[in-house]
Protein backbone atom coordinates (compact mmCIF):
# COMPACT_ATOMS: atom_id res chain seq x y z
CA UNK A 1 0.00 0.00 0.00
CA UNK A 2 2.62 2.28 0.95
CA UNK A 3 4.72 1.36 -1.74
CA UNK A 4 1.64 1.25 -4.40
CA UNK A 5 -1.37 3.35 -4.74
CA UNK A 6 -3.22 0.82 -4.26
CA UNK A 7 -4.57 -2.37 -2.10
CA UNK A 8 -3.35 -5.14 -3.47
CA UNK A 9 -1.72 -8.60 -1.34
CA UNK A 10 -0.86 -9.89 -4.67
CA UNK A 11 1.84 -7.12 -5.45
CA UNK A 12 2.61 -6.44 -1.36
CA UNK A 13 6.45 -6.22 -0.50
CA UNK A 14 5.23 -8.85 2.54
CA UNK A 15 3.68 -12.15 1.49
CA UNK A 16 1.70 -14.98 3.36
CA UNK A 17 3.25 -18.18 1.70
CA UNK A 18 0.60 -21.41 2.05
CA UNK A 19 0.72 -24.92 2.55
CA UNK A 20 -2.43 -26.54 1.17
CA UNK A 21 -1.09 -30.11 2.77
CA UNK A 22 -0.11 -28.73 6.30
CA UNK A 23 -2.71 -26.52 6.66
CA UNK A 24 -0.40 -23.89 7.44
CA UNK A 25 0.07 -20.17 6.57
CA UNK A 26 3.16 -18.53 6.79
CA UNK A 27 3.92 -14.25 6.73
CA UNK A 28 6.81 -13.86 4.91
CA UNK A 29 9.38 -11.11 4.19
CA UNK A 30 12.85 -9.95 3.50
CA UNK A 31 15.37 -10.53 5.45
CA UNK A 32 17.25 -7.62 5.17
CA UNK A 33 19.81 -9.82 4.46
CA UNK A 34 23.83 -8.30 5.52
CA UNK A 35 25.61 -8.97 3.10
CA UNK A 36 22.50 -9.17 0.08
CA UNK A 37 22.60 -10.72 -2.99
CA UNK A 38 19.85 -8.89 -4.19
CA UNK A 39 22.24 -5.56 -3.59
CA UNK A 40 25.87 -7.21 -4.51
CA UNK A 41 23.42 -8.04 -8.30
CA UNK A 42 22.48 -4.45 -8.90
CA UNK A 43 24.41 -3.33 -11.59
CA UNK A 44 23.58 0.41 -10.84
CA UNK A 45 24.05 0.42 -7.21
CA UNK A 46 20.53 1.51 -7.04
CA UNK A 47 19.92 -0.62 -3.74
CA UNK A 48 21.62 1.13 -0.79
CA UNK A 49 21.30 0.30 3.36
CA UNK A 50 19.86 2.73 5.13
CA UNK A 51 22.06 3.16 7.75
CA UNK A 52 18.46 4.50 10.36
CA UNK A 53 16.57 1.47 9.95
CA UNK A 54 19.17 -1.03 8.53
CA UNK A 55 16.47 -1.98 6.03
CA UNK A 56 18.00 -2.19 2.34
CA UNK A 57 16.12 0.29 -0.28
CA UNK A 58 15.84 0.87 -4.03
CA UNK A 59 16.58 4.73 -4.90
CA UNK A 60 13.93 4.52 -8.18
CA UNK A 61 15.78 7.42 -10.16
CA UNK A 62 18.66 4.62 -9.91
CA UNK A 63 17.02 1.47 -11.09
CA UNK A 64 16.91 0.59 -14.59
CA UNK A 65 14.30 -2.45 -14.34
CA UNK A 66 16.91 -5.28 -15.23
CA UNK A 67 15.62 -7.59 -12.93
CA UNK A 68 18.78 -8.61 -12.03
CA UNK A 69 18.11 -8.40 -8.15
CA UNK A 70 14.94 -10.30 -8.37
CA UNK A 71 16.66 -13.43 -10.17
CA UNK A 72 19.15 -12.45 -7.08
CA UNK A 73 17.34 -13.00 -4.17
CA UNK A 74 17.20 -16.64 -2.80
CA UNK A 75 13.41 -16.08 -1.56
CA UNK A 76 11.77 -13.98 -4.01
CA UNK A 77 11.55 -11.07 -1.92
CA UNK A 78 12.79 -8.59 -4.76
CA UNK A 79 9.50 -7.72 -6.87
CA UNK A 80 9.67 -6.44 -10.42
CA UNK A 81 6.01 -5.70 -11.63
CA UNK A 82 5.15 -3.56 -14.46
CA UNK A 83 4.35 -1.03 -14.60
CA UNK A 84 6.02 -0.09 -11.76
CA UNK A 85 8.65 2.58 -11.95
CA UNK A 86 11.20 0.12 -10.06
CA UNK A 87 11.78 -2.69 -8.31
CA UNK A 88 10.26 -2.85 -5.06
CA UNK A 89 11.36 -4.80 -1.49
CA UNK A 90 9.84 -4.32 1.97
CA UNK A 91 12.36 -1.16 2.69
CA UNK A 92 10.87 -1.50 6.83
CA UNK A 93 8.17 1.59 5.39
CA UNK A 94 11.09 3.83 6.65
CA UNK A 95 11.12 2.60 10.03
CA UNK A 96 7.40 2.07 10.96
CA UNK A 97 6.58 -1.13 9.33
CA UNK A 98 2.73 -0.86 8.06
CA UNK A 99 2.02 -4.54 7.76
CA UNK A 100 2.84 -4.40 11.92
CA UNK A 101 0.42 -1.48 12.44
CA UNK A 102 -2.38 -3.23 10.91
CA UNK A 103 -2.07 -6.91 12.31
CA UNK A 104 -5.38 -7.34 14.17
CA UNK A 105 -3.47 -10.06 16.16
CA UNK A 106 -0.04 -8.02 16.44
CA UNK A 107 1.75 -11.43 15.36
CA UNK A 108 3.91 -8.87 13.57
CA UNK A 109 6.80 -7.40 16.24
CA UNK A 110 9.82 -5.01 14.76
CA UNK A 111 13.11 -5.96 16.79
CA UNK A 112 15.65 -3.92 17.32
CA UNK A 113 18.94 -4.64 16.04
CA UNK A 114 20.43 -5.99 12.16
CA UNK A 115 19.58 -9.53 11.37
CA UNK A 116 22.68 -11.84 11.48
CA UNK A 117 22.77 -15.14 8.80
CA UNK A 118 22.38 -17.28 11.91
CA UNK A 119 18.85 -15.16 12.40
CA UNK A 120 17.57 -16.20 8.86
CA UNK A 121 18.34 -19.47 9.28
CA UNK A 122 16.62 -20.05 12.00
CA UNK A 123 13.47 -17.76 10.47
CA UNK A 124 13.93 -19.80 7.50
CA UNK A 125 14.07 -23.87 10.01
CA UNK A 126 10.64 -22.22 11.75
CA UNK A 127 8.89 -21.62 8.01
CA UNK A 128 10.21 -25.26 6.54
CA UNK A 129 8.80 -27.02 9.79
CA UNK A 130 5.48 -25.09 9.46
CA UNK A 131 5.39 -25.44 5.28
CA UNK A 132 6.79 -28.65 5.08
CA UNK A 133 9.09 -27.18 2.00
CA UNK A 134 12.04 -24.80 1.86
CA UNK A 135 9.63 -21.04 1.97
CA UNK A 136 10.14 -19.38 -1.24
CA UNK A 137 7.77 -16.55 -1.87
CA UNK A 138 6.02 -16.32 -6.03
CA UNK A 139 8.17 -14.36 -8.06
CA UNK A 140 6.17 -12.22 -9.83
CA UNK A 141 5.35 -13.05 -13.63
S1 LIG B 1 15.41 -8.89 -1.14
FE1 LIG B 1 16.18 -10.97 -0.81
S2 LIG B 1 18.44 -10.86 -1.06
FE2 LIG B 1 17.66 -8.75 -0.81
S3 LIG B 1 17.89 -8.35 1.39
FE3 LIG B 1 15.78 -9.11 1.05
S4 LIG B 1 15.85 -11.35 1.38
FE4 LIG B 1 17.99 -10.60 1.14
S1 LIG C 1 15.95 -3.98 -11.28
FE1 LIG C 1 16.70 -1.97 -10.50
S2 LIG C 1 17.27 -2.37 -8.35
FE2 LIG C 1 17.09 -4.36 -9.36
S3 LIG C 1 19.19 -4.89 -10.06
FE3 LIG C 1 18.17 -3.86 -11.80
S4 LIG C 1 18.70 -1.67 -11.53
FE4 LIG C 1 19.15 -2.66 -9.57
Amino acid sequence: MRHRATVDPTRANIAVLVSHEEHRRVPFTCFQCPDAPCQAACPTDAIARDETTGALAVDAEECILCGACVAACPYGNMLLFDPDPAATKCDLCRGNPECAAVCPQRAITVAEGRSTEADIEAALEAARLELGAAPVRRHPG
